[in-house]
């Protein structure tokens, strides 16, 4: 069936005040209103309205309006997370389908996938984040009087999380089925309840069969990572790199290039070591860095053959006014002819090693790329630069230092 994803089957996925959600790539208006603290068990879990309306819909051949964003991105490139899902996932679903009743319930519970963000704890305050993804940034937006609403860091408790991580029985129970498990942020290296997650893992005697995901802002690799490397069955991670020098060091405030290229470099090394580790670059595409991006493909370039030589890519879902459509038509048009030199340059590379990846994000960017254009919102690009600026008065930045070629004097 065209609109069968397995993830209501088979998936539990949190937000940082330990909400559930359907995954972490939903786009929900509404908060489910469901805890994972609120179910002892993964099939009162499964069986909850959120994720039983999710397989009823499913089933009878339609989407839930959560899910509209995997299906539009499989109109416009063919590619999406469900589609990934439904393959990572094939042998475990049919199982699952299996023990599914005629109205969506399930008769057993197989929780194969973990995804978690545990909490907001971050040493970072990245220009697209928002306070329920970082505790920094929340100092600034108070001090610019922004009220990111009661809801958006109600229940985020650092020490109650790890705690809940800890003694969870649904997560005790479930340890045997998991396949795998996805830690976002905040930044998920500095999350005790990460730490206290995987250690229980590895500790059940199961970390063997799972595959363990990280999403990390690559400033700082955690004593713990060679016991997970040593653990687990194999560990992905994913550096959010958003831009090269000055470009990265102006969205993701305060780090700077020096220790990501370092970081990065580290990681490489220990990816020599352990042949189960796996290194990728994903990057939000975003106003801020749309007319910069070539400068992170030339660096990563220096890498072939050890990790892909460009990053998966992922737009910007914001409220605020971020997206790279605000960005003018003729820079967009720079960076769509920038980035078809780069593939046409580097072709032998980009089909020598890591073939398919490349060949999806090419698609993926020119898909993006395109749709920019063809919805450009210039019109509101005064927006973007409120917004910019008030943040550089903040962090005594410069957005026309940082862009000239946006050439501000002339856009205000
Ligand atoms: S269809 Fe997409 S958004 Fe919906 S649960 Fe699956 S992966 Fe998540």
């Amino acid at each position: 069936m065209k609109t069968l994803c397995p993830l209501p089957w088979l998936s539990l996925s949190t937000e940082s005040q330990r909400e559930l959600r359907l995954c972490c790539h939903e786009t929900r208006e509404e908060t489910s209103g469901v805890f994972l603290e609120d179910f002892s068990s993964a099939i009162d879990a499964f069986n909850s309205d959120l994720f039983l309306k999710a397989r009823q819909k499913m089933l009878k051949g339609e989407y839930p309006q959560a899910c509209r964003g995997c299906f539009r991105l499989e109109e416009k490139t063919g590619h999406s997370p469900r589609l990934e899902y439904n393959t990572r996932f094939c042998e475990e679903f049919q199982e699952m389908l299996k023990l599914t009743k005629e109205d969506g319930t399930l008769k057993e519970a197989r929780l194969a996938y973990l995804d978690v963000t545990t909490d907001n704890h971050c040493n970072l305050k990245c220009r697209m984040c928002r306070p329920r993804y970082s505790h920094k940034i929340m100092e600034d937006w108070k001090s610019l009087g922004w009220d990111p609403g009661e809801k958006e860091v109600r229940g985020i408790d650092i020490q109650k999380s790890q705690d809940i991580y800890q003694h969870s029985p649904l997560l005790e129970e479930s340890f045997s089925h998991l396949r795998m498990i996805t830690c976002t942020g905040g930044e998920p290296f500095l999350s005790p309840a990460v730490h206290t997650l995987l250690n229980r893992v590895i500790e059940s005697g199961h970390a063997p069969n799972i595959s363990l995901r990280f999403f990390t802002n690559t400033t700082l690799i955690p004593r713990e990572l060679e016991s997970y490397l040593k653990s687990f069955k194999e560990t992905h991670l994913f550096c959010s790199i958003d831009g090269y020098g000055k470009t990265s060091d102006y969205i993701r405030y305060p780090s700077k290039w020096a220790t990501i290229d370092r970081t990065y470099r580290e990681l490489l090394k220990l990816k020599e070591e352990y042949p189960n580790f796996t290194l990728d670059l994903h990057t939000v595409v975003q106003a801020f860095n749309i007319t910069q991006l070539i400068d992170l493909f030339k660096y990563l370039a220096q890498f072939q053959g050890k990790v892909p030589i460009l990053p998966s890519f992922t737009r910007v879902d914001s409220s605020l006014p971020l997206d790279p459509a605000l960005i003018q038509p003729q820079l967009l048009k720079k960076a769509q002819k920038d980035f078809v030199h780069f593939i046409e340059k580097n072709q032998d590379l980009l089909q020598s090693s890591h073939r398919e990846f490349h060949e999806r994000e090419i698609k993926n960017y020119k898909a993006l790329l395109t749709d920019t254009l063809t919805y450009n919102r210039h019109q509101e690009f005064l927006d973007f630069v409120i917004y910019a600026k008030k943040l550089d008065k903040l962090r005594g930045q410069s957005l026309e230092q940082a862009y000239p070629e946006f050439k501000l004097g002339h856009a205000q």
